[in-house]
């Protein structure tokens, strides 16, 4: 029998939901391009209701305890001597949300002997040292898909709150003020502007189709170039990195995972290559940019706008200078956590498990590291320190 060790954000500051704004979800059988959404051989969950708080357990407590394995729920993960910590060594599998990650440093994965399975109840697994898993033959999984598009849409929100200046605007009137010069003297039309992605995968495709129809120049950079049929739908202009795409856009919209080729990449330098003026909006890793030089930035005007939702570390200190930067726009890390997302990465969290302990293969687009090597999507999407890994 296993012990799952599962680490998940608090619950609401008021309690657990016991009703909800909405009754009901819209069904979502596959996602573009044709994956399916998750299939597990059942749920014990209502679609729409809170599951990524620790009394939601992501759904996933009468499954393994009907089956006879133990399941741990804590948000307690960073303080010393923490809950997480002290399950931590004879846990079999391990279960974490980029929104409230359980960071597995190659210290905690040494000190977890009994792990096997690291499994990231949504996408993006840079929580794990994806190298010490990969010497350790632990296999880290993840939702792939899963909340792709709730953080397209939230990144389109951001571009069009950011250089509308809806946020100011809304304070003046939660304020009591009809301050229309105030509001406008920072605000402009999105159309016609040069927007570009770092990344076109899943995301960063769905922000280039979802920004389609506001008539803006697209442009991007990948690894891979997309088919010349998507070039074309879209109008799309191709740069082979993002120091060549930057200095063409107005806004610049971060896509791609956080690995070694792209931590720390908007430094003061590629921020500095921008368009004076420019927004950038980050909802893929904090650490892709460098903290202090965003701060910068937005204080000399060289950037005219930032938003996100990602920080470092999660959850961010009450003095992280992003919180009191000028011209802001950031969230908590909540883009890929929509009731509709959660009830997806709860549904593929158990569907790895189920897979997993059937002894049958995980999906091959759920896999970042199997095996002692990068895996699946992992392998297309994710770089190490030791690229022989790879
Ligand atoms: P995908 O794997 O579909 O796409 C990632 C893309 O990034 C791939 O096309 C990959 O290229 C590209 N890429 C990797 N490295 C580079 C690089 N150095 N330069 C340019 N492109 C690069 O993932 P998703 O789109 O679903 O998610 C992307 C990231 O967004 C996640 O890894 C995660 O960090 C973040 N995320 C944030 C969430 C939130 O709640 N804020 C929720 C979900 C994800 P290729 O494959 O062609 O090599």
């Amino acid at each position: 029998m296993a012990k799952v060790l599962c680490v998940l954000y608090d619950d609401p500051i008021d309690g657990y939901p016991t009703s909800y704004a909405r009754d009901d979800l819209p069904r979502v059988d596959h996602y573009p391009g044709g994956q399916t959404t998750p299939t597990p051989q059942g749920t014990d969950f209502t679609p729409g209701h809170l599951l990524g708080s620790v009394s939601g357990g992501l759904g996933l407590r009468q499954f393994l305890e009907s089956r006879g394995h133990t399941l741990v729920v804590t948000s307690d993960k960073d303080q010393d001597g923490s809950v997480f910590d002290r399950e931590l060594p004879d846990a079999d599998v391990v279960i974490s949300q980029p929104f409230w990650p359980a960071y597995l440093t190659a210290d905690r994965i040494a000190r977890a002997k009994n792990l096997k399975l690291a499994i990231t109840a949504g996408i993006g697994s840079d929580h794990v040292d994806l190298d010490a898993a990969i010497a350790r033959g632990v296999t880290v999984a993840e939702v792939t898909y899963s909340n792709s598009i709730s953080v397209a849409e939230h990144v389109v929100m951001m571009t069009l709150s950011l250089v509308r200046n809806y946020l100011p605007s809304h304070q003046w009137v939660l304020d009591g003020g009809w301050n229309i010069a105030d509001c406008v003297a920072r605000s402009y039309d999105l159309e016609g502007m040069h927007v570009g992605t770092v990344a076109a995968g899943r995301i960063g495709t769905a922000v280039l189709r979802r920004l389609a129809p506001f008539d803006v120049k697209l442009h991007y950079t990948d690894n891979h170039r997309l088919p010349e049929s998507v070039e074309q739908e879209l109008g799309l202009t191709f740069h082979p990195s993002a120091a060549d795409m930057v200095p063409y856009c107005d806004v610049v919209t971060i896509n791609a995972p956080l690995h070694p080729q792209t931590e720390g990449l908007f430094d003061e330098k590629l921020i500095g290559a921008m368009k004076r003026g420019a927004y950038l909006i980050n909802t893929a890793r904090a650490k892709i940019c460098d903290r202090d030089a965003v701060d910068h930035a937005l204080r000399s005007g060289q950037l005219a706008g930032y938003a996100g939702d990602v920080w470092y570390p999660q959850p961010a200190g009450p003095d992280h200078p992003w919180r009191t930067m000028p011209h802001h726009g950031m969230t908590p890390h909540i883009s890929g956590s929509t009731l509709s997302a959660q009830a997806r990465y709860a549904a593929g969290t158990r569907e790895i498990l189920e897979s997993w302990f059937a002894g049958a293969p995980i999906r091959d687009e759920y896999l970042i590291v199997d095996k002692g090597a990068l895996a699946g999507t992992g392998a297309h999407s994710y770089s190490t320190a030791t690229p022989a890994a790879r």
